[in-house]
């Protein structure tokens, strides 16, 4: 037996389902979740001592690859002079001032430990900020498990949601509508009807949680001129696109400003972070400047910030990210030309270094509904297979891809060539 699996038997016993984060179950794809030891560079090392290409990236945050010696070094010494203080830090000032350099936006922000902070706190301050209740959001964005969101749609397009989760009241969410994804014409519809009651439209401006899908520029600009007549907040959740799809995120990629954004993963670069900033009229209204109150123990904590500030740094290099954008494309161009000769329909997006995959004929992939209509069985096959040869993929057909600066061309060719051969045997 693989020592991946008595662990996963030991975890079981004491963790539900033997994971901390159900994603890392492998339900998506079947099989044992593969316990990792260490990570150096483009590459994961198991407890069975097998190297594998990573393409997870943590879920995105390892942008510079696992363990860079700078972010190490700056880590390593923050730790040194103290792991929490519970008082403010220069560093906080810091990351702020750095953060504003990409995200203009932003004009004052506020850091926190996770993603799901940052949009249940964005997500309070625009029902204070504008008095209202209601919010939009879309079908197949995931913002993290924050109550008001873990809503499915019902069944017309306006009807308002039913909680995806046992344990959010109905109440909770009764004030979620949830619309189709680049469907303008619906949010049309529910401002139509809903206008003066909406405080927030939140929606991932190029959603990593269906696997890869970019939103329609129109469509963006169209939630702005909606929200900006309404009065209402239009939430941008960059958690996933923030410094990926571009430095500034979607919104310096597709040139729309919202009046909110939350970040995470990348700006802690490995560590537990979070963010989300605004207009600065909208964030003066958060405590302790304003009545939405919002806290945290560990908020803006000392090592976590020197391990987010460094990996901005070097990400922001001259460069850098024009290198690692043209490293994704030669992986999305790969992998569609290996899947064209093998004689699989697929289809790949990519934008930055966010990489997405779909099982289908059903092209360019800009809904929900193609996602989950797309070969998923097939996803399980080929990312069992790549993971038999080395390569390690998302484990669920509903997550992006992700590289980073230390996946350099070998790394690349050998993901291609493993990719041609699991293709050869990847059934229907
Ligand atoms: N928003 C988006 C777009 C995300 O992808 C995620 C996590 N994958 C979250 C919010 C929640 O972040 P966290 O898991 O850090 O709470």
């Amino acid at each position: 037996m693989k020592h991946s699996e008595t662990l996963f038997q030991a975890a079981s016993q004491h963790i539900p389902g033997g994971v901390n984060s159900p994603v890392r179950a492998f339900r998506g794809v079947g099989g044992t979740p593969v316990f990792m030891r260490r990570a150096q560079g483009p590459y994961l090392y198991d407890e069975d001592y097998q190297r594998y290409v990573d393409y997870v990236c943590s879920w995105g945050p390892m942008i510079l690859g696992h363990a860079h010696p700078e972010v190490v070094e700056a880590v390593q010494q923050a730790a040194a002079h103290g792991l929490s203080f519970g008082a403010p830090t220069e560093a906080e000032t810091r990351m702020a001032q750095q953060i504003k350099v990409h995200f203009p936006s932003m004009e004052l922000l506020r850091m926190v430990s996770s993603g799901t902070e940052a949009t249940m706190s964005a997500l309070r301050l625009a029902r204070g900020y504008t008095g209202r209740n209601k919010i939009i959001k879309f079908q197949g964005n995931y913002h993290g498990h924050v109550d008001a969101l873990l809503v499915k749609a019902g069944s017309g397009a306006l009807t308002l949601g039913n909680p995806t989760s046992p344990g959010v009241p109905e109440a909770v969410v009764a004030d979620t509508i949830t619309l189709s994804y680049n469907d303008l014409d619906a949010v049309k519809q529910a401002f139509a009807e809903y206008g003066e009651e909406i405080a927030a439209v939140i929606l991932e401006p190029v959603a990593g949680n269906m696997n890869m899908v970019p939103a329609d520029a129109a469509f963006l600009q169209g939630l702005r001129d909606l929200c900006t007549r309404n009065g209402s907040v239009l939430i941008f959740d960059e958690v996933m696109s923030g410094f990926r799809v571009h430095l500034g995120g979607a919104q310096a990629r597709y040139g729309i400003t919202p009046d909110l954004t939350c970040l995470g993963k990348v700006v802690g670069g490995g560590m537990p972070v979070g963010a989300f900033g605004g207009r600065r009229e909208i964030m003066e209204h958060l405590s302790p400047l304003g009545g939405v109150y919002q806290a945290g123990t560990l908020a803006g904590n000392p090592v976590a910030m020197a391990a987010g500030l460094k990996t901005l740094e070097v990400l922001s290099r001259p460069g850098t990210f024009e290198a690692l954008e043209a490293t994704t494309r030669v992986l999305a161009d790969g992998f569609r030309e290996r899947a064209e000769r093998a004689g699989i329909p697929l289809q790949v997006t990519h934008m930055g270094s966010m990489l997405g995959l779909f099982f289908t004929e059903d092209g360019p992939v800009r809904t929900y509904q193609q996602v989950v209509d797309s070969n998923t069985a097939r996803y399980g096959r080929f990312f069992h297979g790549m993971l038999e040869n080395g390569v390690y993929l998302a484990p669920a057909a509903f997550e992006a891809s992700f590289v980073s600066t230390a996946h350099d061309d070998d790394v690349v060719e050998l993901t291609l060539d493993m990719a041609a051969r699991v293709m050869q045997n990847l059934g229907d």
